[in-house]
């Protein structure tokens, strides 16, 4: 017999009825949608065993942490099983949403998984928001906002130092990092507070000079975060790089070696690359985007329409992207060192920009390009035939991605951190400039204030609702 509602399990101790949570139970497919070797329903909320035992015929009773084989039966024949499970409990509080918690790991069959689904829907189950499960074990205090979101971080991870910036944020890096600037901030605070308590007994509590000593202890560890977030951003984020130069330079074949696959098009016909190709890459550990683009020629030196299209897209292409790499070919470079006109031009719009130069084919040339005065744009000789000076120009792009900078614990990677220090650090300075001006201190304490409610805003204890629905609701479902 499939037991249903009338046989509620019993054999297990989840705390459902003594919970006082009036939170509903959710559920959802955590696995990622189609086809997979195992896929996992999820269910979260006090009722989380209630529904989850009669959804499958456990062939024992479920047990904090244990995993329990199961049959998961055929709808219309309950005699028939269509599938084997795996069930595991996790009992509030020792659960990733810190709530009574059902995995239900079945064969990664999406019909089944949907039957599962349905049938926990039935009877009395929610469909989870997108983040849902992790938005419960942030409400339950388990994780902070910044652990929340690296849980998010880890799941979109697409190089492994991107994985270990994630891991490094879920396991509270960032939180530590700032524990100790809001400690000294809610001390100043309290300094201050005590001031105003005690101004009519004429007790100088906090002389200026004290307090202008704290702010200005509080700022360089702010500040040194801060400036982590440019290093960190392109971490997270990745940034583009535009291959460009005159046709036939070997755009292609350079693109080809930093991809280390044959993905752009290479011949030895001038223009071949018509439209842009890209691809991305992880060097050291940043996410890259290569975008191999058409000949930079004047668009008027060609009558053909799809290349002078392609040479528009190139242009778009160099203006978007964050590094510029020009190539040119050493064995067009003239004796004394002159280049075309075109590759002149592009030299004279980037050099204010992060760009290289690769002097490509090495192996037929050694010309070195005399580049307009005043330009410092790094120049590597390569050779995307014997692949000389490749590893010198990956080295050269990570040099120019990173500023030479390594990752480090608890780094600022999203636009939302790296606002909320910048606001900590803005109503330092402005309290600064207030206790200079010698502005009375209920006015100073504003701009702690303000301080203070950025800082927790990181950590999620001061962000409005409708910010972290907009946060949870990047996550994808089931998580
Ligand atoms: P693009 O038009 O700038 O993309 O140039 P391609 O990558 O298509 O290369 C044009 C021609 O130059 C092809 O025949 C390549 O094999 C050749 N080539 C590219 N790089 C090198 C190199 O470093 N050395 C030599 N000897 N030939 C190269």
């Amino acid at each position: 017999m499939f037991p249903r509602e009338s046989q509620p399990g019993t054999a297990y101790n989840s705390g459902v009825n003594e919970s006082e949570s009036t939170a509903d139970t959710i559920a959802a497919i955590s696995t990622a949608s189609g086809r997979g070797g195992i896929g996992i329903v999820r269910l979260s909320g006090p009722q989380a065993t209630e529904i989850a035992v009669p959804l499958v015929r456990l062939r024992g009773p479920l047990e904090h942490a244990r995993a329990r084989l199961a049959d998961v039966l055929d709808p219309d024949d309950e005699s028939e099983r269509i599938d084997e499970a795996v069930v595991t409990f996790f009992a509030a509080p020792n659960s990733y949403t810190a709530e009574d918690l059902v995995e239900i790991a079945a064969h990664g069959s999406p019909v089944v998984l949907d039957l599962l689904l349905r049938r926990a829907l039935a009877l009395g189950a929610r469909l989870a928001e997108p983040g849902e499960f992790t938005q419960r074990a942030f409400l339950s205090g388990r994780l902070d906002l910044t652990q929340a979101e690296a849980v998010r971080d880890l799941i979109e991870a697409q190089t492994l130092a991107q994985a270990r910036l994630a891991a490094s944020q879920m396991g509270g890096a960032l939180s530590r990092r700032v524990t100790p600037s809001k400690h000294a901030l809610l001390e100043l605070i309290a300094l201050l507070e005590a001031g105003i308590d005690f101004a009519e007994d004429d007790l100088a509590v906090a002389p200026q000079t004290e307090i202008l000593r704290r702010i200005d202890e509080l700022r360089p560890p702010l500040a040194a975060l801060e400036a982590t977030f440019a290093h960190g951003r392109i971490l997270r984020d990745g940034l583009t790089m535009a291959i460009v130069g005159r046709p036939n330079a070997g755009k292609s074949s350079l693109f080809n070696a930093l991809v280390e696959r044959e993905r752009a098009i290479v011949t030895a016909i001038p223009g071949t690359t018509r439209d842009t190709v890209s691809e991305r890459i992880a060097l050291g550990g940043i996410p890259l985007e290569l975008v191999d683009t058409a000949g930079l020629r004047g668009a008027a030196e060609t009558s053909d329409e799809v290349e002078r299209l392609g040479i528009l897209r190139s242009r778009e292409a160099l203006a978007d992207a964050a590094i510029v790499l020009i190539v040119l070919d050493a064995a067009q470079i003239g004796p004394a060192g002159d280049l075309h006109e075109d590759e002149r031009s592009l030299v004279e719009a980037v050099k204010d920009r992060a760009a290289l130069i690769a002097v490509n084919k090495c192996d037929l040339a050694a010309n070195v390009p005399d580049l307009p005065a005043g330009t410092e744009i790094p120049l590597i000789a390569t050779s995307a035939v014997t692949d000389q000076g490749v590893s010198e120009l990956r080295a050269a792009i990570l040099q120019l991605a990173t500023g030479g900078a390594a990752a480090e614990p608890g780094m600022l990677t999203s636009l939302r951190h790296h606002r909320a220090i910048a606001q900590v650090i803005a109503g330092l300075d402005d309290a600064r400039t207030a206790v200079a001006n010698a502005i009375p201190h209920e006015m100073i304490l504003l701009d702690l204030y303000r301080s203070l409610w950025a800082l927790d805003s990181l950590t999620g204890q001061t962000t409005p609702d409708d910010i972290l629905n907009l946060i949870f609701s990047t996550f994808c479902i089931g998580k």
